[in-house]
């Protein structure tokens, strides 16, 4: 008997908790979209630099709600054992944490988050794609490269008026495998004007090859160039009128990287497992960096894109019944 109660309760609580999600959902803005940005690498320490990401401080972080400032009670890390970019992205695209402990696992085999997000609208396949400068991207994103749009490495973007910057990205190489992140940027600024999506992952990665050629110039000039990028997005979104209004953009980092003399890898330090989030979009509270009381990850951004895409059956709703309680979502 005793049993029974206790799972009835159960059960109450989690239909509640269900209908306030539904009751969430209906009361944020319709026909949104997302843009997932992630910058490869990039620690907390540079990311909270005013002096590094400073038109974003200055312009955009008080319009923003931002996770992870070591100043704040604000724990976000990532959420898998090992500190790597393919476990991390296959983490954010599946919402769960991945059996994958290297960077050399294939394509995943169960359906990710831009495949659901075609299925259950029945969007039109140019509104959701996804654009890496790193091939690896599209190992976590996409079961096959035939189901969703995209553009990995130095693959090129197969869509019109792609043409110049598909040819140029193969002319002028990054002295690693993949793409310079300002090709990347570049099919993504024309993919947004051109295609207005509704869920674009946008991933730079020139921060996390300097990094780990311990070439601090240059992860700096990479990371000044982020928040240009950043800057310019902002600012395009604000002139694309009603879509501009209803993107809400969401910043993090795959892992973070070690301290001090080990600021070059992230492979084998705990350090590492700092990382932070930026949001930005019309649900999203005008906070700055924040206090918070519960932990968050790369599980909670699934689940997160989920809700504000109007996504019924949320994959892993429960984690962010928890962001309500904090305030994450308004
Ligand atoms: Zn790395």
């Amino acid at each position: 008997m005793k049993i029974l109660v206790i799972i009835s309760i159960l059960l109450f609580t989690l239909s509640c908790e269900s209908e306030d999600l539904n009751q969430t959902q209906t009361e944020l803005e319709q026909d949104a979209n997302v843009i997932l940005l992630t910058l490869d690498g990039v620690r907390y320490e540079e990311f909270f630099n005013s002096d590094i990401f400073n038109r974003y401080w200055s312009k955009h972080a008080h319009q923003s709600t931002v996770l992870g400032h070591p100043n704040k009670q604000s724990k976000v890390r990532i959420a898998n054992f090992s500190v790597l970019s393919l476990p991390a992205y296959k983490t954010i695209h599946s919402g769960k944490r991945s059996f994958c402990f290297t960077n050399n696992c294939g394509f995943p085999k169960e359906e990710t988050l831009s495949e659901k997000l075609l299925r259950v609208h029945n969007w039109h396949q140019s509104k959701v794609a996804i654009i890496s400068s790193w091939f690896n991207i599209c190992y976590s994103a996409v079961r096959s490269l035939k189901n969703v749009l995209n553009s990995c490495g130095n693959k090129p973007l197969r869509l019109s008026d792609h043409d110049e910057i598909n040819i140029n990205q193969t002319i002028d190489l990054p002295s690693w495998e993949g793409r310079k992140d300002k090709y990347t940027f570049q099919h993504a600024v024309k993919y947004i004007i051109n295609h207005r999506p509704r869920f674009l992952h946008l991933a730079l990665l020139d921060s996390d090859e300097w990094a780990h050629k311990n070439d601090w110039k240059n992860y700096i000039k990479s990371l000044k160039k982020y928040d240009l990028y950043i800057d310019q997005l902002f600012k395009l979104l604000e002139n694309l009128g009603d879509y501009g209004n209803k993107t809400t953009v969401i910043i993090t980092t795959d892992h973070g990287r070690g301290k001090g003399k080990k600021w070059t890898s992230h492979g084998k330090t705990w350090h590492a497992r700092k990382i932070w989030m930026a949001l930005k979009g019309p649900n999203i509270p005008h906070k700055g960096p924040i206090d918070h009381k519960y932990e968050v990850n790369h599980l909670h951004i699934r689940p997160i894109i989920e809700l504000l895409l109007g996504v019924k059956d949320i994959y892993g709703k429960k984690r962010i019944l928890k962001l309500f309680k904090d305030q994450l979502i308004q």
